[in-house]
């Protein structure tokens, strides 16, 4: 049994993660500020003893005796992560200084939820861990994508000045259950334009292309990656390696929730990735992972969510 902390545990990814790591046996400290977090995807492990709940802000310092660190804690949709630029370099940033701190003192293991936003715009295609990316460093997306790049450079400083035990994960477009219905990224978007018969906007002509993963496949991949070898300190990219136009997304939620919403194009946001796809090959021969889950068989899942959701 270990002590674990998850920053940004109150959020979509990281509630998950808690319920996770809670039911394999372990203590649980969940810290977040709850800027995009909230306490209803925690909600249900609040009674469980071995859970513990911080509100706090991961740019200031705080001090805990752990054994592993999650680091997740950062806005992660471009509608929220744009609200207050500064403040998610801070997050990403001084964040990564203040728990790196933590695991150099404690000694514990701690792993960055990095992103395939630091390809930027890929001009290689699918991207490979060894591809060092496109990014616009004064852009409307540069404080998440080039804050995610520093907190990297900081994770492989630490790890080599002081031996501090890293994981470095590049998480691709990941979606499921307990997303916010306003979190404004394009899974969620499409689901509840389409559950409430509203037209579904797709920005710019929709050719652009991502690859969809589900949360739990992420989950059993962040948790294998953990227990790996101390020698190992990725970069590891883990997203799904099927591949799909956003427009096509929006026919597949179109068709599964036999909707009445139209397609509305509206203006592409700047600095909009053309393509994203991952090349999972290093993750399945470290550990044996790939994420599996077919694009329909996750959203029919995350569509049944939302509808009780939206109904309650
Ligand atoms: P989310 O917005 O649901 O979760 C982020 C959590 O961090 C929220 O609970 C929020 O309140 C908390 N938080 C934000 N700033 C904080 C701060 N300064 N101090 C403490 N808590 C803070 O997003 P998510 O999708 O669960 O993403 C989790 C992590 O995974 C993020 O670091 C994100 O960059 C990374 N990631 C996610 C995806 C994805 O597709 N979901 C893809 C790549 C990377
Ligand atoms: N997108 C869209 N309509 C929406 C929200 C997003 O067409 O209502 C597009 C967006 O322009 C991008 C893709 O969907 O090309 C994925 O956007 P998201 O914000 O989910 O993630 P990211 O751009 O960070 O991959």
């Amino acid at each position: 049994m270990k002590r674990i902390l998850i920053t940004g545990g109150a959020g979509f990814i990281g509630s998950h993660l808690c319920e996770r790591l809670l039911n394999a046996g372990h203590d649980i400290i969940c810290l977040d500020n709850f800027f995009t977090g909230t306490k209803e995807n925690i909600l249900h492990l609040m009674d469980d003893n071995r859970f513990e709940l911080l509100r706090h802000d991961i740019t200031r310092e705080i001090f805990l005796e752990v054994d592993e660190i999650y680091n997740l804690a950062c806005p992660a949709s471009p509608v929220h992560y744009q609200y207050n630029p500064i403040k998610t370099i801070k997050t990403s940033v001084m964040g990564a200084i203040n728990l790196l701190g933590m695991a150099k003192r404690t000694k514990a293991k701690i792993m960055q939820a990095s992103t395939s936003e630091v390809y930027g715009d890929p001009t290689v295609h699918p991207q490979k861990e060894d591809y060092w990316g496109n990014v616009n460093p004064v852009g409307k997306r540069s404080c998440y994508d080039e804050g995610k790049r520093c907190a990297e450079t900081l994770f492989m400083d630490y790890h080599n000045q002081n031996s501090v035990r890293i994981k470095i994960v590049r998480i691709f477009n990941t979606y499921g259950p307990r997303m916010q219905p306003d979190d404004g990224r394009v899974v969620s978007n499409f689901i509840v334009q389409a559950l409430q018969n509203r037209d579904i906007t797709i920005y710019g002509d929709g050719m652009q292309t991502r690859s969809f993963q589900y949360i739990d496949d992420l989950i059993e991949g962040l948790v294998r990656f953990m227990d790996t070898d101390d020698s190992v300190t990725g970069p590891i990219n883990m997203g799904n390696e099927m591949e799909f136009t956003i427009k096509a997304l929006a026919e597949l939620i179109l068709d599964i929730t036999h909707s009445k919403s139209k397609i509305k194009h509206l203006a592409l946001p700047e600095d909009d990735p053309l393509q994203r796809k991952p090349d999972t090959s290093y993750a399945k021969s470290l550990i044996n992972w790939r994420a599996n889950t077919e694009l329909r068989e996750g959203l029919t899942k995350t569509i049944a969510y939302f509808d009780r959701l939206l109904n309650s």
